[in-house]
């Protein structure tokens, strides 16, 4: 397919690969320059703003931090949209909001530009290899229109429902990876704290079957933080985001998430401990700081 590829970051930019890899025909737009500079060699064109890329394409992927940045790369200066041609499909595989989804979605049809969200599960090595986890939402005709760049990026795909559904059930997902990634981090340093050695603590409580063991601790927590890497394949600073964006859905709903509520308010600490900027799994650090922290404040 002819794709315009908006977003070349941790994610994007091995998506990206992942679709040239396989033969598709790719124009990539960043607006940081090292982030384009790092396709300037590969099988693609490096395009000069989203307007450019998007010109004579099928299909625009955009993987943005947020549904803001998504509106900005859409309809802002040099938006894809002053070039993108009629019945062209927009996948948003970002993890954004629903409500601005839907609205942007809704901009799009009155120029007759269709839409699918695919926001994606794991991490920046699937999005390498063309691994991913992805959750769709979208009329049938449109998802099938994208099913060879989907194909590509994801080996395990699921077509959940209507436009919006994709990005729901991601949502409710990323709930429980958030309150997990917070929870590992406090159960290792209650471990610790109370003299045990990191290691047989994750040993103990990653093992099979057992009732703590969850996806953070057994594969996230490894691959990083236990590994002495922390740098960031998600940004601890995205959790915010997520959480945010699953109390926000539950709330319009009228749920009750008070575990979420609790999470949220340590993420937002990680801005003022200088660590947002830094893996997910910077969480345990972060808490070890907190723990020591000798400031009084009367
Ligand atoms: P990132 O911060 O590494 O990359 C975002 C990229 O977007 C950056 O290179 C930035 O320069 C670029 N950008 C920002 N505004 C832009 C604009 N207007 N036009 C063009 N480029 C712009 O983020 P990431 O980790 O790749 O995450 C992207 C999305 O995927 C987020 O919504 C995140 O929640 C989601 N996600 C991340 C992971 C992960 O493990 N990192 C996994 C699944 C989903």
């Amino acid at each position: 397919m002819n794709i315009a590829f908006i977003g070349l970051g941790a994610m994007g930019g091995g998506m990206a690969r992942s679709l040239i890899r396989k033969g598709h025909r790719l124009a990539v737009f960043d607006v940081a320059a090292s982030a384009r500079g790092a396709f300037a060699s590969l099988d693609c064109r490096v395009a000069s703003s989203p307007a450019d890329a998007a010109a004579h394409v099928d299909l625009v992927i955009t993987m943005l931090p947020t549904s803001a940045h998504t509106r900005d790369a859409l309809f802002g200066e040099q938006g894809a949209c002053d070039t993108l041609q009629h019945g062209a499909v927009v996948m948003e595989m970002s993890t954004g909001s629903p409500s601005q989804m839907l609205a942007i979605a809704k901009d799009l049809a009155a120029r007759g530009i269709r839409m699918v969200d695919a926001p994606v599960n794991r991490t920046p090595p699937e999005a390498e290899t063309g691994t991913l986890l992805a959750v769709v939402g979208g009329a049938s005709e449109d998802v099938e229109a994208v099913t060879p760049a989907l194909n590509a990026l994801a080996d395990t795909i699921h077509h959940v429902g209507p436009l919006g559904s994709g990005i729901r059930m991601k949502l409710a997902n990323n709930y429980m990876s958030m309150i997990n990634l917070l929870l590992t981090a406090e159960g290792l340093m209650l471990a610790e704290r109370a003299g045990i050695d990191r290691r047989t603590a994750a040993d103990i409580m990653g093992a099979e079957g057992n009732g703590a063991s969850n996806g953070q601790l057994t594969t996230i927590y490894q691959r990083k933080v236990l590994a002495g890497d922390l740098t960031p394949d998600f940004r601890l600073g995205m959790c915010l985001k997520d959480i945010t964006l699953a109390l926000e859905l539950g709330s319009e709903l009228g749920l009750p998430l008070g575990l979420g509520a609790a999470a949220r308010s340590v993420f937002g600490l990680a801005r003022a401990w200088g660590r947002e900027d830094q893996d997910c799994t910077a969480i345990l650090p972060m808490l070890h700081e907190i723990a020591n922290s000798k400031n009084v404040v009367f």
